[in-house]
């Protein structure tokens, strides 16, 4: 997909550009705890005043349900904003008399009932904030709304630096990948990823099935799977998911051997053993070392992972094995430039940060909704808006 960038918006001089960010940062007692969004920002607001620009921010912060809710103002975020952009930032509220700071940011855009639903009042009142619009919200990108859709209709509209480094990394991993391509899609049940996992059988040649989720299809080919998390319900699915993914040439691997353990807590009694000899009252916490040993060979022979999910139940040591050591293979592969590596989705971040990861992986995206929708392929509607 192309879509144009802040360089082709021309000469910038005298103009505003109006921003979406994600602003979503952690905080407690009123005080950023994370400032790793606010870092995200830098890019952008830096190459737009290198086009002579000044800089409009919108973003959302929690839910407030088109409501105004003091407490979830975005105010306490402009300091730590100034800190990391080095620049002078302005807040204000949408209709209030701006000043002329370089760089300003507009209180909530989910105070107003027309942000979720995409009013084009709302649209058209946050386009008058400036002459051109930037959106460097991927998080926000799967969402139709004012400051994500609406606005780009009414603007010349580009994608802002790490939107744009997102964007084509996702292209180089599903878009247009280099082939063969793996997908790891692990975490806890099926039904939350279906449409991921449909979508996947038809565009990756090996899939990964991992985690809870991965007992389901071994219950769905008739293997006991004793006590472990599994969605029965869901073993028609299962095993459609897999007929699809002959059909497609898709090769699907599943765990040949596990550990198991009688208790769901960290350092439980554990044993490894083939995924068909689990007894009644065990339950599958991680996939074994001979299953790892074998996943890491087949990520030897693809160009291109996707990875969504963790192989086990990553927070409770020893049911990290699989995932870690999984990551490890991937990260070296990806150090040595032989395989290009994409991860995603809350718990998944959190499990390659476990694992030391992360800056091997080539793009690792934050956002979690939005990554998923993605690997559904699913068109985002934030996306969709600023393609040429
Ligand atoms: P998700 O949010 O769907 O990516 O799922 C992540 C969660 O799945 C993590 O909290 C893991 O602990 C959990 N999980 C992964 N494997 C298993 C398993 N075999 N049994 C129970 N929970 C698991």
């Amino acid at each position: 997909m192309a879509f144009n960038r802040i360089s082709d918006l021309g000469d910038l001089t005298g103009k505003t550009a109006v921003v979406r960010v994600d602003l979503n940062v952690p905080m407690v007692g009123g005080v950023v705890t994370d400032d790793t969004r606010l870092q995200a920002v830098k890019p952008t607001v830096d190459a737009i005043a290198a086009a002579g620009g000044r800089t409009v921010l919108l973003a959302h912060f929690g839910r407030p349900k088109g409501k105004v809710e003091p407490e979830m103002s975005l105010k306490p975020v402009v300091p730590a904003l100034a800190q990391v952009l080095g620049r002078a930032v302005g807040f204000y509220g949408l209709c209030e008399e701006k000043g002329s700071e370089d760089v300003i940011v507009i209180e909530n855009t989910r105070f107003h009932p027309g942000e979720e639903t995409n009013d084009p009042t709302l649209a058209a009142d946050f386009a008058a904030l400036g002459d051109v619009y930037v959106n460097d919200a991927f998080s926000a990108a799967h969402r139709a709304h004012a400051s994500t859709e609406g606005i780009a209709k009414l603007l010349p509209s580009a994608a802002g630096e790490t939107m744009g480094a997102e964007l084509e990394a996702l292209e180089n991993a599903l878009g247009t990948p280099k082939k063969p391509v793996v997908a790891v899609v692990g975490g806890a049940k099926v039904s939350s990823k279906l449409a991921v996992l449909e979508n996947l059988v038809q565009q990756v040649d090996h899939l990964i099935i991992g985690g809870g989720m991965a007992n389901t299809f071994l219950f769905a080919q008739g293997i006991d799977i004793g006590a472990s998390l599994c969605e029965k319900d869901l073993k028609d699915t299962a095993l459609v998911i897999l007929d699809k993914a002959e059909k497609s040439g898709c090769v699907v691997h599943l765990p040949s051997d596990v550990v198991v353990a009688r208790e769901f807590k960290a350092h439980a009694e554990n044993q490894v053993k083939p995924a068909s000899e689990v007894a009644d009252g065990e339950m599958i916490l991680d996939a074994g070392p001979a299953t790892v040993e074998m996943l890491s060979e087949v990520l030897k022979n693809c160009k291109t992972l996707v990875w969504n999910g963790p192989m086990g139940a990553f927070e409770m040591e020893p049911f990290d094995m699989a995932t870690v050591a999984l990551a490890k293979a991937a990260a070296a592969l990806s150090d040595a430039g032989a395989l290009l590596t994409v991860a995603g989705g809350g718990d998944t971040v959190a499990a390659l940060a476990h694992a030391g990861v992360k800056d091997s992986f080539t793009h690792i995206s934050t956002a979690g909704g939005a990554f998923l929708e993605w690997m559904e392929g699913k068109e985002l509607p934030g996306v969709a808006a600023l393609e040429k």
